[in-house]
């Protein structure tokens, strides 16, 4: 006999089972509703783009783009010019911007709030909490207004979310890093510290002091941590604009009664990054645990060859909340399955066939056997699966237009006459 190949599903990637499914589920109409009620609204963008787009905004020297981007050649018919590379998104803020340009979105009126969900792609060193494909809830605000109240209500919007799901435990992190009159000076300042302490860094740390020094502030290495307490800080070294402009976003802060910590290195893996950035960790989840990333992107529409444009926009990793909420043990109730139709007798069958459909009709999850059952066997399956509720119909019952309805947690039996026994399912179906 030859050996068959068993399929696993790839390095990094993992399906997404029920019942977990359900919680994600749950966990992503939380977010639609909340982004919503902000009066942000649902974007799609393909799964796939030029690779340029995310060479130009995420930046060439992030890791992102220098090592764990999955890039294809395009066909020749699909590509607008020979050779032309595609990548599958490793992040959504790069295809949003594209489609603000493409689609003449500045023409609308005010600022334009959008959120998108879905999966990313890095090819990074799967562990806990870190995946190869990943799932992201983003939100971004485009348009002509950089106000600090903007970036505020986003927090805000955040915050009001992660309470809602139960994610009691987190904290947010909060900084400005600049803009394009503060932070070259900046980060050259830094170069020239860095190099006076080359020998003490590794050799990660080493190459970023030439490729990208803001990086640098983002190593965990306990080695590296005296050296990099003792460099510069942004806070000193901001401009006026800049320094007004964090300083009013913290009193936005203030006003909605965000608790939040400054992290002065907290400067993003992203380089379109200006100004506000911002991160919220939470319980539960070892190293990473990070659970969303943010901050402002003036300039990047620009970047992209699109009209002046403010931006500010955030990701939630949705594999890593999710993760946490399980953690916690504080899941919420999720409905389930209400009633299994046990039927018995061919004659039974037209009435419990019509019996499931107006049960779910009625909002409530039915699961109707396909096959008939003996009424034990019926019964056995129906806790198996966990129904709350058998409904028994027999050709007896279908005679005499009564059924019996079973509580399957304490064997509680009635008999009711149809209307009786829909009314009575109905004003159940919320605690199911
Ligand atoms: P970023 O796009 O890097 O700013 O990440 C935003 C959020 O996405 C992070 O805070 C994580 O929660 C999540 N995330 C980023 N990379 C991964 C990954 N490889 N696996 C799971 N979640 C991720």
């Amino acid at each position: 006999m030859s050996q068959q190949k068993q399929f696993r599903a790839i390095k990094g990637t993992r399906d997404i089972l029920p019942p977990d499914s359900s919680l994600w589920n749950w966990f992503e109409r939380q977010a639609r509703e909340t982004f919503e009620s902000y009066s942000f609204r649902d974007i799609r963008t393909p799964i796939f783009e030029d690779t340029d787009l995310f060479a130009r905004s995420v930046g060439t020297d992030t890791d992102i783009v220098s090592k764990e981007m999955y890039t294809f050649s395009a066909s020749s018919e699909a590509a607008s010019h020979d050779g032309e590379q595609m990548s599958l998104r490793p992040e959504g803020t790069a295809s949003v911007c594209r489609a603000y340009i493409e689609h003449g979105m500045h023409t609308l009126p005010g600022n334009l709030k959008l959120y998108y969900s879905g999966p990313m792609f890095r090819r990074e060193r799967p562990q806990k909490g870190r995946y190869r494909q990943f799932y992201q809830m983003g939100a971004e605000v485009l348009g002509p207004s950089d106000a600090p109240g903007i970036d505020a209500e986003v927090i805000e919007m955040l915050v009001v979310l992660f309470r809602r799901v139960g994610l009691e435990k987190i904290t947010l992190y909060v900084n400005s890093i600049g803009c394009k009159e503060c932070r070259p000076k900046y980060v050259e300042l830094l170069r020239v510290e860095l190099r006076n302490a080359k020998d003490q860094l590794g050799p990660d740390s080493q190459r970023r002091i030439e490729t990208n020094p803001l990086r640098v502030l983002d190593s965990k290495l306990p080695e590296e941590q005296v050296i990099i307490e003792r460099l510069p800080r942004i806070s000193d070294h901001l401009c006026e604009a800049c320094r007004a402009h964090f300083a009013k976003l913290k009193d936005e802060l203030a006003l909605r009664d965000i608790a939040y910590e400054e992290n002065w290195r907290l400067v993003r893996g992203l380089d379109y990054y200006t100004r506000t950035t911002f991160e919220v960790t939470a319980a539960g989840l070892g190293s990473q645990n990070a659970v969303c990333g943010g901050g402002r992107y003036d300039g990047l529409v620009e970047l992209l060859g699109g009209p002046p444009t403010k931006g500010i926009g955030f990701a939630i990793g949705a594999d890593r909340a999710i993760l946490s909420i399980q953690e916690s043990g504080k899941l919420p109730h999720l409905p389930g399955l209400a009633v299994f139709v046990a039927w018995m007798g061919l004659k039974a069958y037209p009435t419990a066939v019509a019996m499931a459909r107006k049960l779910r009709e009625r909002g409530l999850i039915v699961e109707l056997p396909a096959e008939e059952m003996k009424f034990k066997k019926s019964l056995g399956l129906a806790d198996k699966l966990g129904a709350k509720y058998a409904l028994i119909i027999g050709e007896d019952e279908v005679a005499s237009g009564t059924y019996t309805l079973k509580r399957l947690s304490d064997a509680n039996q009635q008999k009711l006459a149809e209307p009786e026994l829909l009314e009575y399912l109905e004003s159940e179906r919320r605690g199911l």
